[in-house]
């Protein structure tokens, strides 16, 4: 093996090896972009990496979709004349092996949030400054760059508000074309595409959106349309208004300062929600413990209530609306943002159920699982995160009447409800009583 590196290395002119991570794109990819420009061979390499792929981290929902991405992904660079290098191991040993095969006198990444990214973007700098070869790490993951926005007087914003401002008045990166061209001449060990099963053997959800740019394009081009048409109200559950592309964003199948600029003119709602994405991202980026540890202790005593857990988990809390969020992320890997507020409410607020609990539940099953969004989101509803107003509770009850009037939220993702008409469906338990025994629902977990 060592000798076939020394060979491959050989080969002259500059080459960059390319490591994707969750970018998955060739459009508006700063990393790729400048390694074509600059270097005349380029190695487009994407590690599986096992310590994302197991443990607590395995999602199946998310590696089936990953799967999908890597093939649109290997697609869209041999169209350009590159290819797509899969590996699979230790994402440092890896990429410093590929750097090694090919010679590569640079290696370039978008950087990332979380405190593993942080890790992994150490260790490679570490590692190609012993071996002489140069790292660097480019913008994409966000509209605008964790550390892009400072406060005076801190390190990162804690509250959406002011960062919302600062952010809303700031000058974004000039996006950058896909490349026309990638020259990746010979490439050794190209790799397979991995099947879901390689990465996974978790139970998927049946109803999945397909993953890659491809089809992430696809949903940015029907997001602005629509848009065309009027912003939409992004909090009707049952209308489903919203763009439904945060997998592509997770995975970095569309780049979200594109999606920024296309909808910028007519659907600043969206926009705004691209901030709260940025927002997460640097309090992550400034502290990572904020994935597993309260952000802002509130000496909350949390019940341990593992049939509530399951209940919720299950979607038979006996809530309809509760109910009805929960049973669409175990049918799509995705859930509505207004549903995920008032079921991670109900969790941590009415069943007193520790945010963690709920976090990995979601982590679990979502298709756009975040490590920043996610917890950052959970902990902003548990009171123990950037809320400044840290007590505010969601009634499950009047949350269902204001954004699902009619029911038909609840009715289509709870099939045993599904015959009750209009808002009669949020309370079965006002139903006359043989009407109410003659449902397989069962009754709320609490009274509300
Ligand atoms: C408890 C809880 C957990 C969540 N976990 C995740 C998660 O793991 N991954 C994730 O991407 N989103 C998470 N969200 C945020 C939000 O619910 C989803 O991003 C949104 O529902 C995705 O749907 P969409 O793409 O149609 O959103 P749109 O309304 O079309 O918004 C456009 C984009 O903005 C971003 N966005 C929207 N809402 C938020 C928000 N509240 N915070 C940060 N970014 C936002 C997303 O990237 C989204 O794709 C969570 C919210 C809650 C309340």
């Amino acid at each position: 093996m060592a000798d076939e590196r020394a060979g491959r290395a050989a080969e002259p002119g500059r080459t960059a090896v390319v490591l994707f991570t969750r970018d998955l794109r060739v459009h508006d990819h700063p990393a790729l972009a400048a390694a074509t420009e600059h270097a005349d061979r380029v190695m487009p390499l994407f590690v599986l990496d096992d310590s994302i792929l197991s443990g607590r981290n395995a999602a199946p929902n998310r590696a089936a979709f990953l799967a999908q991405a890597l093939a649109d992904l290997r697609e869209r660079l041999r169209e350009r004349g590159g290819d797509l290098v899969l590996r699979r191991g230790d994402v440092v040993e890896e990429t410093m092996a590929a750097v090694a095969e090919t010679g590569a006198t640079a290696l370039v990444c978008s950087a990332d949030v979380s405190g593993y990214a942080q890790r992994r973007e150490r260790r490679l700098a570490d590692a190609c400054a012993g071996q002489g070869v140069r790292f660097r790490t480019y913008p994409g993951v966000t509209v605008l760059p964790p550390g892009a926005l400072i406060p005076a007087g801190g390190d990162h914003y804690r509250v959406f508000t002011p960062y919302w401002r600062a952010w809303d008045a700031a000058t974004w990166r000039e996006q950058v074309a896909a490349p026309a061209r990638i020259s990746s001449g010979d490439l050794d060990r190209i790799g397979r595409l991995p099947a879901v099963d390689d990465l996974s053997d978790g139970v998927t959800s049946p109803d999945l959106p397909v993953g890659g740019e491809t089809a992430g394009r696809a949903v940015l081009d029907r997001a602005v349309r629509r848009a065309g048409d009027g912003e939409p109200d992004l909090d009707d559950l049952a209308g489903d208004h919203t763009s439904r592309l945060s997998p592509y964003l997770h995975f970095g199948c569309v780049s979200p300062l594109e999606v920024a600029n296309r909808l910028e003119e007519n659907a600043p709602e969206q926009v705004r929600q691209l901030a709260w994405r940025d927002f997460h991202h640097q309090v992550t980026a400034a502290v990572p413990s904020v994935s597993t540890e309260d952000y802002r202790s509130r000496a909350v005593e949390w019940r341990d209530d593992a049939d509530g857990l399951r209940a919720w988990q299950d979607g038979r809390t006996g809530v309809p609306i509760v109910d009805a969020g929960m049973r669409q992320l175990l049918r799509e890997g995705w859930m509505h943002n207004r549903a995920r507020l008032i079921t991670a409410s109900f969790l941590t607020r009415n069943l007193k159920i520790d945010w963690r609990a709920g976090a990995a539940h979601f982590f679990r099953w979502l298709v756009d699982g975040d490590v920043a969004t996610n917890a950052g989101n959970w902990q902003w509803v548990a009171g123990t995160g950037n809320d400044a107003r840290p007590n505010r509770v969601l009634n499950p009850l009047r949350q269902a009447k204001r954004f699902d009037p009619d029911g038909a939220y609840v009715r289509r993702y709870v099939p045993e409800l599904a015959h009750l008409d209009g808002a009669a469906v949020h309370t079965p338990w006002a139903l006359p009583d043989a009407d109410r025994k003659a449902l397989d629902y069962p009754d709320p977990l609490l009274d509300l």
